[in-house]
Protein backbone atom coordinates (compact mmCIF):
# COMPACT_ATOMS: atom_id res chain seq x y z
CA UNK A 1 0.00 0.00 0.00
CA UNK A 2 2.57 2.57 0.42
CA UNK A 3 4.32 2.04 -2.88
CA UNK A 4 0.78 2.50 -4.29
CA UNK A 5 0.45 5.66 -1.96
CA UNK A 6 3.95 6.85 -3.32
CA UNK A 7 2.83 6.54 -6.97
CA UNK A 8 -0.51 7.85 -6.87
CA UNK A 9 0.33 10.78 -4.71
CA UNK A 10 3.34 11.50 -6.29
CA UNK A 11 2.74 15.08 -7.08
CA UNK A 12 1.74 15.36 -2.99
CA UNK A 13 4.87 14.15 -2.22
CA UNK A 14 7.25 16.46 -4.53
CA UNK A 15 5.11 19.58 -3.13
CA UNK A 16 5.88 18.14 0.61
CA UNK A 17 9.31 17.48 -0.37
CA UNK A 18 10.00 21.25 -1.33
CA UNK A 19 8.10 22.28 1.88
CA UNK A 20 10.05 20.52 4.58
CA UNK A 21 12.64 23.01 4.07
CA UNK A 22 10.70 25.61 4.53
CA UNK A 23 8.10 24.17 7.27
CA UNK A 24 8.56 21.67 10.46
CA UNK A 25 7.74 18.62 9.37
CA UNK A 26 6.52 20.08 6.00
CA UNK A 27 3.02 20.98 7.27
CA UNK A 28 1.32 23.50 9.50
CA UNK A 29 -1.37 21.27 10.83
CA UNK A 30 -0.79 18.52 13.50
CA UNK A 31 -4.37 16.57 11.62
CA UNK A 32 -2.56 16.90 8.37
CA UNK A 33 -1.80 12.77 7.72
CA UNK A 34 1.58 12.22 8.58
CA UNK A 35 1.96 9.23 7.29
CA UNK A 36 3.70 7.86 4.84
CA UNK A 37 3.56 11.62 3.50
CA UNK A 38 0.70 14.55 3.78
CA UNK A 39 -1.37 14.81 0.64
CA UNK A 40 -1.81 18.23 -0.56
CA UNK A 41 -5.65 19.17 -1.34
CA UNK A 42 -6.68 21.64 -3.64
CA UNK A 43 -10.47 20.80 -3.97
CA UNK A 44 -12.77 19.82 -0.97
CA UNK A 45 -17.23 19.49 -1.46
CA UNK A 46 -19.85 18.12 0.65
CA UNK A 47 -18.52 14.08 1.56
CA UNK A 48 -15.05 14.28 -0.46
CA UNK A 49 -11.88 15.95 -1.13
CA UNK A 50 -9.47 16.35 -4.20
CA UNK A 51 -5.64 16.08 -3.93
CA UNK A 52 -2.91 17.39 -6.44
CA UNK A 53 -2.58 14.05 -8.17
CA UNK A 54 -6.05 14.81 -9.17
CA UNK A 55 -7.52 11.58 -6.21
CA UNK A 56 -10.76 11.33 -4.86
CA UNK A 57 -11.24 10.86 -1.48
CA UNK A 58 -14.19 10.37 0.99
CA UNK A 59 -13.79 12.33 3.78
CA UNK A 60 -14.01 11.31 7.38
CA UNK A 61 -11.44 13.95 8.92
CA UNK A 62 -14.03 16.68 8.41
CA UNK A 63 -11.08 18.89 9.15
CA UNK A 64 -11.65 17.71 12.70
CA UNK A 65 -15.12 18.46 13.45
CA UNK A 66 -15.86 21.66 12.46
CA UNK A 67 -17.79 21.07 8.90
CA UNK A 68 -21.01 19.00 9.58
CA UNK A 69 -22.58 20.46 6.87
CA UNK A 70 -20.08 18.90 4.40
CA UNK A 71 -17.23 20.92 3.75
CA UNK A 72 -17.34 23.97 1.57
CA UNK A 73 -21.39 24.48 2.21
CA UNK A 74 -22.83 26.89 -0.12
CA UNK A 75 -25.98 28.25 1.28
CA UNK A 76 -23.45 29.69 4.39
CA UNK A 77 -20.44 30.44 2.21
CA UNK A 78 -22.96 32.84 0.41
CA UNK A 79 -23.68 34.53 3.77
CA UNK A 80 -20.54 34.96 4.08
CA UNK A 81 -18.88 36.58 1.04
CA UNK A 82 -22.05 39.08 1.08
CA UNK A 83 -21.14 39.78 4.70
CA UNK A 84 -17.31 40.23 3.46
CA UNK A 85 -18.31 42.16 0.59
CA UNK A 86 -19.98 44.79 3.04
CA UNK A 87 -17.59 44.69 5.93
CA UNK A 88 -14.55 42.71 5.23
CA UNK A 89 -13.19 39.94 7.32
CA UNK A 90 -12.84 42.47 10.45
CA UNK A 91 -13.60 45.59 12.12
CA UNK A 92 -12.85 45.34 16.07
CA UNK A 93 -16.13 46.57 17.00
CA UNK A 94 -19.89 44.92 17.54
CA UNK A 95 -21.75 43.41 14.74
CA UNK A 96 -25.01 42.14 15.30
CA UNK A 97 -24.47 38.30 14.54
CA UNK A 98 -22.84 38.17 18.12
CA UNK A 99 -25.97 39.15 19.48
CA UNK A 100 -27.56 36.76 17.18
CA UNK A 101 -25.10 33.33 17.31
CA UNK A 102 -25.66 33.99 21.47
CA UNK A 103 -29.21 34.14 21.66
CA UNK A 104 -29.50 30.92 19.42
CA UNK A 105 -27.07 29.21 21.27
CA UNK A 106 -29.32 30.21 24.28
CA UNK A 107 -32.53 29.17 23.00
CA UNK A 108 -30.55 25.79 22.10
CA UNK A 109 -28.52 24.99 25.58
CA UNK A 110 -30.20 27.12 27.97
CA UNK A 111 -27.50 26.18 30.83
CA UNK A 112 -25.03 29.38 28.15
CA UNK A 113 -27.12 32.07 29.17
CA UNK A 114 -24.27 34.69 28.14
CA UNK A 115 -21.81 33.85 25.67
CA UNK A 116 -18.76 35.50 24.60
CA UNK A 117 -17.08 34.04 21.47
CA UNK A 118 -13.59 33.56 21.09
CA UNK A 119 -10.32 32.66 18.73
CA UNK A 120 -10.21 29.44 19.15
CA UNK A 121 -11.14 26.02 21.44
CA UNK A 122 -7.83 26.36 23.42
CA UNK A 123 -8.31 29.74 24.12
CA UNK A 124 -11.95 28.99 25.42
CA UNK A 125 -10.60 26.54 27.62
CA UNK A 126 -8.21 29.15 29.26
CA UNK A 127 -10.69 31.41 29.61
CA UNK A 128 -13.41 28.63 31.28
CA UNK A 129 -10.67 28.01 34.19
CA UNK A 130 -9.74 31.87 34.46
CA UNK A 131 -13.63 32.33 35.44
CA UNK A 132 -13.89 29.44 37.45
CA UNK A 133 -10.77 30.04 39.49
CA UNK A 134 -12.14 33.47 39.92
CA UNK A 135 -15.40 32.53 41.08
CA UNK A 136 -14.19 30.35 43.13
CA UNK A 137 -11.29 31.51 44.42
CA UNK A 138 -9.84 28.18 44.26
CA UNK A 139 -7.13 26.99 42.00
CA UNK A 140 -7.24 23.33 41.02
CA UNK A 141 -8.54 21.61 37.96
CA UNK A 142 -9.26 18.13 37.64
CA UNK A 143 -9.29 16.35 34.07
CA UNK A 144 -9.99 13.02 32.67
CA UNK A 145 -6.46 11.01 32.00
CA UNK A 146 -6.23 11.02 28.14
CA UNK A 147 -8.53 14.29 27.95
CA UNK A 148 -7.47 16.89 25.27
CA UNK A 149 -8.51 20.51 26.20
CA UNK A 150 -6.34 22.00 23.71
CA UNK A 151 -2.23 23.16 23.84
CA UNK A 152 -2.12 25.59 26.45
CA UNK A 153 0.56 25.12 29.13
CA UNK A 154 -1.80 23.36 32.18
CA UNK A 155 -3.75 21.41 29.87
CA UNK A 156 -1.27 19.80 28.33
CA UNK A 157 -0.91 17.69 31.12
CA UNK A 158 -0.96 13.94 30.82
CA UNK A 159 -2.11 14.69 27.41
CA UNK A 160 -3.07 10.75 25.96
CA UNK A 161 -1.83 8.29 28.48
CA UNK A 162 -2.57 9.23 32.69
CA UNK A 163 0.16 9.50 34.38
CA UNK A 164 2.60 10.21 32.23
CA UNK A 165 3.23 13.41 33.41
CA UNK A 166 5.03 16.33 30.19
CA UNK A 167 4.75 13.56 27.53
CA UNK A 168 4.70 16.13 24.17
CA UNK A 169 5.04 18.64 26.87
CA UNK A 170 8.67 20.05 26.32
CA UNK A 171 9.17 23.46 26.57
CA UNK A 172 6.62 23.67 29.55
CA UNK A 173 8.24 23.77 33.14
CA UNK A 174 6.18 21.52 35.55
CA UNK A 175 5.19 24.43 37.76
CA UNK A 176 2.75 25.30 35.08
CA UNK A 177 0.99 22.01 35.73
CA UNK A 178 0.93 22.56 39.44
CA UNK A 179 -2.79 22.58 39.90
CA UNK A 180 -3.71 20.70 36.98
CA UNK A 181 -4.90 16.90 38.42
CA UNK A 182 -6.07 13.63 36.41
CA UNK A 183 -8.32 11.31 37.35
CA UNK A 184 -8.92 8.14 35.24
CA UNK A 185 -12.37 8.29 33.34
CA UNK A 186 -15.34 6.82 34.57
CA UNK A 187 -13.39 5.96 38.05
CA UNK A 188 -16.21 8.22 39.99
CA UNK A 189 -14.63 6.98 43.45
CA UNK A 190 -11.42 8.22 42.52
CA UNK A 191 -12.93 11.30 41.77
CA UNK A 192 -14.37 11.94 44.87
CA UNK A 193 -10.82 11.11 46.91
CA UNK A 194 -9.18 13.89 44.36
CA UNK A 195 -12.10 16.48 45.69
CA UNK A 196 -12.29 15.43 49.42
CA UNK A 197 -8.45 15.69 49.48
CA UNK A 198 -8.03 19.31 47.47
CA UNK A 199 -10.83 20.36 49.94
CA UNK A 200 -8.40 20.47 52.94
CA UNK A 201 -5.70 21.83 50.78
CA UNK A 202 -7.57 24.93 49.20
CA UNK A 203 -10.44 23.10 47.15
CA UNK A 204 -10.78 22.66 43.52
CA UNK A 205 -11.99 25.49 41.09
CA UNK A 206 -13.36 22.97 38.73
CA UNK A 207 -13.43 19.33 36.82
CA UNK A 208 -13.26 19.63 33.21
CA UNK A 209 -14.69 16.88 31.06
CA UNK A 210 -15.08 16.34 27.58
CA UNK A 211 -18.79 14.76 28.28
CA UNK A 212 -18.56 11.82 25.36
CA UNK A 213 -15.12 11.09 27.52
CA UNK A 214 -11.98 11.37 26.61
CA UNK A 215 -10.39 12.41 23.34
CA UNK A 216 -13.90 12.74 21.27
CA UNK A 217 -15.31 9.44 23.35
CA UNK A 218 -12.55 7.16 21.72
CA UNK A 219 -12.63 6.48 25.73
CA UNK A 220 -16.17 6.07 26.28
CA UNK A 221 -17.54 7.12 29.47
CA UNK A 222 -20.57 5.76 31.26
CA UNK A 223 -23.98 6.61 30.56
CA UNK A 224 -24.14 7.96 34.14
CA UNK A 225 -20.70 9.31 34.69
CA UNK A 226 -21.80 13.31 33.89
CA UNK A 227 -24.58 13.17 36.21
CA UNK A 228 -22.08 11.99 38.33
CA UNK A 229 -19.58 14.39 38.20
CA UNK A 230 -22.26 17.06 38.34
CA UNK A 231 -23.36 15.95 41.97
CA UNK A 232 -19.86 15.46 43.10
CA UNK A 233 -18.98 19.26 42.16
CA UNK A 234 -22.25 20.44 43.80
CA UNK A 235 -21.10 18.55 47.05
CA UNK A 236 -17.06 20.12 46.98
CA UNK A 237 -18.12 23.57 45.25
CA UNK A 238 -16.37 23.00 42.08
CA UNK A 239 -17.65 24.30 38.93
CA UNK A 240 -18.19 21.68 36.32
CA UNK A 241 -16.62 22.88 33.03
CA UNK A 242 -17.98 20.86 29.96
CA UNK A 243 -15.97 20.92 26.63
CA UNK A 244 -18.11 20.52 23.94
CA UNK A 245 -15.47 21.57 21.20
CA UNK A 246 -16.12 18.59 19.84
CA UNK A 247 -19.83 17.90 20.51
CA UNK A 248 -20.98 20.83 20.08
CA UNK A 249 -24.03 21.11 17.71
CA UNK A 250 -22.78 17.81 16.45
CA UNK A 251 -24.46 15.63 19.44
CA UNK A 252 -27.22 17.43 19.06
CA UNK A 253 -28.26 21.46 18.61
CA UNK A 254 -28.42 20.92 23.08
CA UNK A 255 -24.74 19.79 23.05
CA UNK A 256 -23.84 16.33 24.87
CA UNK A 257 -25.10 18.14 27.91
CA UNK A 258 -28.95 18.13 26.32
CA UNK A 259 -27.96 14.36 24.86
CA UNK A 260 -27.03 13.51 28.70
CA UNK A 261 -29.77 16.17 30.35
CA UNK A 262 -26.41 17.03 32.81
CA UNK A 263 -26.07 21.35 33.59
CA UNK A 264 -22.67 22.02 33.11
CA UNK A 265 -21.76 25.98 34.43
CA UNK A 266 -19.57 26.92 32.26
CA UNK A 267 -19.04 25.27 28.47
CA UNK A 268 -16.39 25.44 26.12
CA UNK A 269 -17.06 26.08 22.42
CA UNK A 270 -14.81 25.53 19.13
CA UNK A 271 -15.34 24.04 15.65
CA UNK A 272 -18.96 24.15 14.62
CA UNK A 273 -19.81 27.23 16.18
CA UNK A 274 -17.97 29.29 13.69
CA UNK A 275 -18.90 26.85 10.71
CA UNK A 276 -15.38 25.73 9.56
CA UNK A 277 -14.09 29.72 9.41
CA UNK A 278 -11.68 31.43 11.28
CA UNK A 279 -12.24 32.20 15.03
CA UNK A 280 -13.69 29.09 16.43
CA UNK A 281 -14.00 29.24 19.86
CA UNK A 282 -16.59 30.72 22.94
CA UNK A 283 -17.52 30.27 26.70
CA UNK A 284 -20.72 30.70 27.98
CA UNK A 285 -22.47 29.39 30.82
CA UNK A 286 -24.28 30.91 34.29
CA UNK A 287 -25.21 34.95 33.76
CA UNK A 288 -23.22 35.51 37.21
CA UNK A 289 -19.79 33.63 35.90
CA UNK A 290 -19.67 34.78 32.78
CA UNK A 291 -20.51 38.51 33.60
CA UNK A 292 -17.15 38.92 35.01
CA UNK A 293 -15.54 39.35 31.44
CA UNK A 294 -17.21 42.57 31.13
CA UNK A 295 -17.50 44.05 34.62
CA UNK A 296 -13.60 45.43 34.02
CA UNK A 297 -14.84 47.45 31.12
CA UNK A 298 -17.34 48.89 32.99
CA UNK A 299 -15.79 49.85 35.92
CA UNK A 300 -17.51 46.92 38.02
CA UNK A 301 -16.80 44.39 39.83
CA UNK A 302 -13.28 41.43 39.14
CA UNK A 303 -13.05 40.82 35.59
CA UNK A 304 -11.43 38.11 34.39
CA UNK A 305 -9.52 39.18 31.24
CA UNK A 306 -9.62 37.72 28.00
CA UNK A 307 -8.96 39.05 24.34
CA UNK A 308 -8.43 38.38 20.60
CA UNK A 309 -7.64 40.48 18.20
CA UNK A 310 -9.78 38.57 15.55
CA UNK A 311 -12.67 37.05 18.25
CA UNK A 312 -16.02 37.61 17.10
CA UNK A 313 -15.41 39.23 13.88
CA UNK A 314 -17.93 39.83 11.86
CA UNK A 315 -16.91 36.79 9.67
CA UNK A 316 -16.77 34.14 12.54
CA UNK A 317 -19.46 35.37 14.21
CA UNK A 318 -21.96 35.45 10.97
CA UNK A 319 -20.06 32.01 9.98
CA UNK A 320 -21.34 30.73 13.23
CA UNK A 321 -24.46 31.82 13.36
CA UNK A 322 -25.97 30.92 9.77
CA UNK A 323 -24.39 27.23 10.30
CA UNK A 324 -26.25 26.69 13.16
CA UNK A 325 -29.25 27.70 11.10
CA UNK A 326 -28.22 25.28 8.94
CA UNK A 327 -28.35 22.86 11.09
CA UNK A 328 -31.87 23.49 12.70
CA UNK A 329 -33.22 23.82 9.50
CA UNK A 330 -31.50 20.48 8.10
CA UNK A 331 -31.35 18.18 11.00
CA UNK A 332 -27.97 17.94 10.59
CA UNK A 333 -27.30 16.46 13.26
CA UNK A 334 -29.37 13.80 13.47
CA UNK A 335 -27.99 13.35 9.58
CA UNK A 336 -24.90 13.02 10.22
CA UNK A 337 -25.83 10.72 12.89
CA UNK A 338 -27.08 8.07 11.15
CA UNK A 339 -24.85 8.31 9.14
CA UNK A 340 -22.25 7.52 11.78
CA UNK A 341 -24.51 4.64 13.16
CA UNK A 342 -24.63 3.04 9.44
CA UNK A 343 -20.73 3.72 9.06
CA UNK A 344 -20.18 1.62 12.62
CA UNK A 345 -22.19 -1.15 11.80
CA UNK A 346 -20.85 -1.59 8.47
CA UNK A 347 -17.15 -1.44 9.90
CA UNK A 348 -18.55 -4.08 12.69
CA UNK A 349 -19.69 -6.35 10.21
CA UNK A 350 -16.35 -6.29 8.09
CA UNK A 351 -14.88 -7.27 12.11
CA UNK A 352 -16.70 -9.61 12.08
CA UNK A 353 -16.47 -11.09 8.65
CA UNK A 354 -12.61 -10.65 8.23
CA UNK A 355 -12.16 -11.63 12.30
CA UNK A 356 -10.14 -8.47 12.92
CA UNK A 357 -8.68 -7.39 16.00
CA UNK A 358 -10.68 -4.16 15.78
CA UNK A 359 -13.87 -2.61 17.86
CA UNK A 360 -15.81 -0.15 16.07
CA UNK A 361 -18.28 2.29 17.87
CA UNK A 362 -19.59 5.74 17.87
CA UNK A 363 -21.73 8.47 19.67
CA UNK A 364 -23.64 9.78 16.67
CA UNK A 365 -21.25 11.64 13.96
CA UNK A 366 -18.26 11.14 15.98
CA UNK A 367 -16.91 6.88 14.88
CA UNK A 368 -14.23 4.67 16.22
CA UNK A 369 -12.41 2.57 14.61
CA UNK A 370 -9.21 0.77 17.09
CA UNK A 371 -7.53 -1.91 17.71
CA UNK A 372 -8.58 -4.09 20.31
CA UNK A 373 -5.04 -3.95 22.14
CA UNK A 374 -5.74 0.17 21.68
CA UNK A 375 -8.77 0.40 23.33
CA UNK A 376 -7.28 -2.30 26.51
CA UNK A 377 -4.49 0.22 26.58
CA UNK A 378 -6.76 3.21 26.32
CA UNK A 379 -9.26 2.68 28.79
CA UNK A 380 -7.01 0.80 31.43
CA UNK A 381 -4.34 2.50 31.10
CA UNK A 382 -1.79 -0.20 31.12
CA UNK A 383 1.00 -1.14 28.55
CA UNK A 384 4.27 0.43 28.02
CA UNK A 385 5.18 3.31 25.91
CA UNK A 386 6.33 1.16 23.82
CA UNK A 387 3.47 -0.52 23.08
CA UNK A 388 1.54 2.24 22.51
CA UNK A 389 3.94 3.73 20.26
CA UNK A 390 4.10 0.67 18.32
CA UNK A 391 -0.68 0.27 18.23
CA UNK A 392 -0.13 4.19 16.94
CA UNK A 393 2.37 3.59 14.42
CA UNK A 394 0.19 0.36 13.25
CA UNK A 395 -3.47 2.86 12.76
CA UNK A 396 -1.15 4.96 11.49
CA UNK A 397 -0.27 2.53 8.53
CA UNK A 398 -3.58 0.94 8.71
CA UNK A 399 -4.24 5.00 7.78
CA UNK A 400 -2.11 5.20 5.26
CA UNK A 401 -4.01 1.65 3.74
CA UNK A 402 -7.37 3.54 3.57
CA UNK A 403 -6.13 6.35 2.10
CA UNK A 404 -4.65 5.24 -0.22
CA UNK A 405 -8.08 3.28 -1.07
CA UNK A 406 -9.45 6.90 -1.04
CA UNK A 407 -11.12 6.98 2.59
CA UNK A 408 -9.20 10.37 5.03
CA UNK A 409 -9.53 9.51 8.43
CA UNK A 410 -7.93 11.15 11.76
CA UNK A 411 -5.07 8.76 11.87
CA UNK A 412 -6.06 5.52 11.01
CA UNK A 413 -8.80 5.79 13.79
CA UNK A 414 -11.52 8.24 14.21
CA UNK A 415 -13.63 9.13 11.51
CA UNK A 416 -16.46 12.04 11.63
CA UNK A 417 -19.46 12.12 9.62
CA UNK A 418 -21.65 14.61 7.89
CA UNK A 419 -24.94 16.34 6.64
CA UNK A 420 -23.24 15.03 2.94
CA UNK A 421 -22.91 11.20 4.12
CA UNK A 422 -25.71 9.73 2.03
CA UNK A 423 -26.24 6.09 2.89
CA UNK A 424 -24.35 6.04 -0.93
CA UNK A 425 -21.45 7.63 0.63
CA UNK A 426 -20.71 5.25 3.42
CA UNK A 427 -21.77 2.38 1.12
CA UNK A 428 -18.74 3.28 -1.02
CA UNK A 429 -16.69 3.70 2.09
CA UNK A 430 -17.51 0.69 3.40
CA UNK A 431 -16.46 -0.99 0.32
CA UNK A 432 -13.57 0.70 0.20
CA UNK A 433 -12.68 -0.43 3.52
CA UNK A 434 -13.73 -3.72 2.72
CA UNK A 435 -10.82 -3.76 -0.08
CA UNK A 436 -8.20 -2.40 2.37
CA UNK A 437 -9.13 -4.98 4.71
CA UNK A 438 -9.09 -8.22 2.22
CA UNK A 439 -5.63 -6.88 1.22
CA UNK A 440 -3.96 -5.81 4.50
CA UNK A 441 -2.29 -9.14 6.21
CA UNK A 442 -1.70 -9.34 10.28
CA UNK A 443 -3.93 -6.32 11.04
N1 LIG B 1 -11.08 20.68 23.35
C1 LIG B 1 -11.36 19.59 22.61
C2 LIG B 1 -12.25 18.53 23.17
C3 LIG B 1 -10.84 19.47 21.30
O1 LIG B 1 -11.11 18.38 20.57
C4 LIG B 1 -10.03 20.51 20.80
C5 LIG B 1 -9.48 20.48 19.40
N2 LIG B 1 -9.50 19.30 18.73
C6 LIG B 1 -9.76 21.61 21.62
C7 LIG B 1 -10.32 21.67 22.88
C8 LIG B 1 -8.89 22.74 21.14
O2 LIG B 1 -9.53 23.49 20.18
P1 LIG B 1 -8.70 24.36 19.12
O3 LIG B 1 -8.02 23.39 18.21
O4 LIG B 1 -9.73 25.19 18.42
O5 LIG B 1 -7.74 25.19 19.89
Amino acid sequence: YIEYFNTKCSKSKEIITEAKNYIPGGVQHNLAFNYPFPIVITKAEGAYMYDADGNRYIDFLQAGGPTILGSNYKPVQEKVIELIKECGPVTGLFSEYELKIAKLINKHMPSVEMFRMLGSGTESVMAAIRIARLATKKKKVIKLGGAYHGWSDQMVYGLHVPGTRGFEAHGIPSSCYKHTQEVFPNNIEQLERKLKFNKLRGGTAAVIVEPVGPESGTRPIDKDYNKNVRELCDKYGALLIFDEVVTGFRIGLGGAQGYFDVKPDLTVFGKIVAGGYPGAGGVGGRRELIECLSAGLQGGKKRAYVGGTLAASPLSAAAGYYTLLEIEKTNACEVAGRAGDRLTKGLLELIEKYKLPYVAYNQGSICHLETTGTMFVKLLSLGSMNEIKRRKKMMEEMGAAYMAEGIITLAGSRMYTSLADTDDVIDEALNRFEKVFKNVEGV
